[in-house]
């Protein structure tokens, strides 16, 4: 029995150090405690050599580009880097650019996934879906953590966060077992608390009552410089800014043409052959102002067709509705109110589906931004939103395609399952808003929604939807540091 290569190379490193601090070192003992077994290695001129090998090409490793990750190799199932590699994923998206050089003109960022028309053209083997393995967890175990009655305390007793009310305990909640903690409104977080999640690197994020997303609290885990580096750099490329917008734009009118597709009562054909065009001249489109176009019409398009996904409301008695109609007629008292839904109005929402979808995008945009942060970006500066002071552009960039698949579901899911009604809703002056119960209910639509699992269209796994916001936010990481060449947007069919 021997060492294993990486082991000798680091007791040579050990038995290095230690000769040129002066100590005499002919022998180096590793112990395999799996195995229970010692073994002994002599500090030679042959272990010396493998040592200084090594050292050099991890050198030369280090002052050159990314290598790219392994192919199949079996060692990827148990490397604690997987998550962040993602080794197939990577390796199937640069063969697909591989497989079909870019050509002039060719909107290639969209066509990743019409996988099989591409592959007969070009006569590349089919990838079998077995091909990718999924070596990250479908679902995390960690859960997030919702704050919302106003008044509460937080304070750390040990591993574990006390939620107190009124100098009472009401919860407690392991930090190990937390994602992040969502902090609505005036609750107070003690010192201690804010320091044990960070150095757990659970992120807190703060909202108005209303849930408008004010910023989040991180420990230091901020630390892939080089990604920054190069974020910063291209995002003052206008061609590369563009390229990336058209395909995020692209993807979200793809995605809310499936939602009317899917959802709708009777999918209006007409729209739906409009947006697709849309689709079609955002993949074109020569410049951010145009795109900007596009999407403004796209959108209108989709909530004018939004209220037919509702299917809430449209069988209330007929006498209710009647009297609905004369309390409005008679101007004596507000409309009650109802699931009514014409077009999109925020700041303040002014019926309920805006109150929800308001909150919904806030929550998604908290996600995003950390996502964001965890894979080492600056959420600040993105490349289809342009920098404000104060505004998450890059969340808001990957937040476009999930927009209707996250959101907007999760909106449609809780209002047509009753999980909220609007006995949830207040109305003060001309704005809706959730009550505290109609919002603790959305949280769970919302984090159900998050929970479902879907599969990757192209890497043919299935994982959640908080899963999915990391993996794209990594593969855009790959496209900026030149492992990729196009980012690969998720649609789904
Ligand atoms: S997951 Fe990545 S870093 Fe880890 S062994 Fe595989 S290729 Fe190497």
């Amino acid at each position: 029995l021997g060492a294993w290569p990486p082991d000798r190379v680091q007791l040579g490193v050990h038995a290095l150090i230690l000769r040129d601090h002066g100590y005499r070192c002919d022998e180096v003992v590793v112990y395999y405690a799996t195995t229970k077994q010692r073994v002994r290695v002599a500090v030679n001129e042959q272990l010396v050599q493998e040592t200084l090998e090594a050292i050099r090409g991890a050198r030369q490793l280090s002052s050159s580009d990314i290598p790219p990750p392994l192919k199949d190799s079996p060692k990827c199932p148990q490397c604690s880097l997987v998550g962040i590699c993602l080794p197939d994923e990577t390796n199937v998206c640069a063969e697909e650019e591989e497989a079909e050089p870019e050509t002039p003109g060719e909107r290639r960022q969209l066509m990743l996934f019409d996988v099989d028309e591409r592959r007969m053209r070009v006569g590349v083997k089919r990838r079998t879906r077995e091909d990718v393995r999924r070596l990250v967890p479908a679902r995390d175990d960690l859960r997030p953590v919702y704050l919302a009655t106003q008044g509460l305390y937080v304070g750390k007793s040990g591993r574990v966060l006390q939620v107190k009310e009124k100098q009472k305990v009401v919860q407690e909640i392991r930090i190990h077992e937390t994602c992040q903690v969502n902090v609505m409104g005036n609750i107070q977080l003690s010192t201690q608390a804010i320091q044990a999640l960070c150095q757990a690197e659970v992120p807190i994020a703060y909202f108005s009552m209303g849930g408008w997303f004010y910023g989040v609290t991180h420990g230091l885990g901020v630390k892939n410089i080089f990604l920054r580096r190069e974020q910063f750099r291209l995002a003052d490329i206008p061609s590369f800014a563009l390229r990336l917008a058209r395909a995020l734009v692209a993807g979200k009118i793809r995605n809310c043409r499936t939602m009317l597709q899917r959802n709708h009562l009777e999918p209006p054909r007409r729209a739906l052959a409009l947006m697709k065009c849309m689709q079609n001249d955002a993949e074109s489109a020569e410049s951010m102002e145009q795109l900007l176009g596009i999407e403004g019409n796209a959108a209108r398009i989709y909530f004018e067709h939004f209220a037919g996904m509702i299917k809430v409301g449209r069988d209330e008695p007929v006498e209710l509705v009647e009297e609905a109609q004369e309390v409005e007629a008679s101007g004596t008292k507000s409309k009650p109110l109802d699931f009514d839904f014409s077009k999109r109005n925020r700041r303040p929402p002014r019926d309920p589906v805006n109150a929800l979808l308001s909150l919904a995008y806030s929550l998604l945009a908290k996600d995003l931004t950390i996502v964001c942060q965890v894979a080492g970006f600056d959420p600040f500066l993105g490349f289809y939103h342009q920098p404000r002071f104060g505004r998450a552009s890059l969340a808001l960039d990957l937040m476009e395609p999930f927009r209707p698949l996250i959101a907007d579901s999760a909106v449609l899911s809780a209002i047509n399952t009753r999980m909220v009604t609007t006995e949830d809703f207040i109305r003060t002056s001309d704005s809706v808003a959730l009550t505290p119960q109609g919002r603790k209910k959305f949280f769970r639509a919302y984090e159900q929604r998050m929970d479902t699992l879907v599969t990757h269209p192209l890497f043919g796994y299935r994982v959640n939807y908080r899963r999915i916001l990391e993996i794209q936010t990594r593969l855009l990481a790959r496209v900026l540091t030149g492992e990729l060449t196009t980012y690969p947007v998720f649609t789904t069919r």
